[in-house]
């Protein structure tokens, strides 16, 4: 059973469908299908945020849709059940693109110099910011060199937690 008040889970919920649609699914019946119209009176989220979020939900698998046509009137309804069973194989995979992301921008600060300016406009490699003449295209200061150790350190530490959290 995926636990909604897990922060990772909430936290990847929130980043695919806000926190309206967070909201929609720990109000929504966790069994049985229901139609839009019943989750929004259900949940009291309105029908128009429903439907988005259902849609999103269909579309990253974590909601079964069955269409029934009612055989008197031909009308077709939509049924949705939630399905959150491959939540967590999801959230590994999450894992490990942010893992690799963080890997590429360590890898990058490690083996480049970085100039600033110093009113914060640019963060420029040494290539670029010799191509400048190591001034500030936008206010036109004299760029810095950075000393980058506070962000490879910062980065170190955050792959070191996700190598522990994954074991
Ligand atoms: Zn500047």
């Amino acid at each position: 059973m995926t636990d909604l008040n897990d922060p990772v889970v909430r936290g990847y919920l929130i980043q695919l469908m806000g926190e309206e649609g967070l909201e929609m699914i720990e109000k929504m019946p966790a069994e049985g299908e229901v139609t839009d119209e019943q989750i929004a009176e259900a949940t009291g989220v309105m029908l128009n945020i429903v439907r988005r979020t259902l849609f999103i939900m269909n579309e990253n698998k974590l909601a079964i849709c069955r269409r029934e046509r009612d055989s008197s009137s031909g009308w077709l309804t939509y049924l949705w059940q939630l399905d959150l069973s491959d939540i967590e194989s999801h959230l590994a995979k999450e894992k490990k693109k942010l893992f690799k992301n963080l890997q590429l921008r360590l890898e990058s600060e490690e083996d480049n110099v970085f100039y600033t300016c110093p009113e914060g406009c640019v963060r420029f490699q040494f290539n670029d910011a010799s191509e400048c003449e190591f001034l500030c295209p936008a206010c036109g200061e004299d760029l810095m060199f950075e000393d980058n150790s506070p962000m490879v350190e910062k980065l170190t530490k955050r792959l070191d937690e996700l190598k522990t959290n994954n074991s």
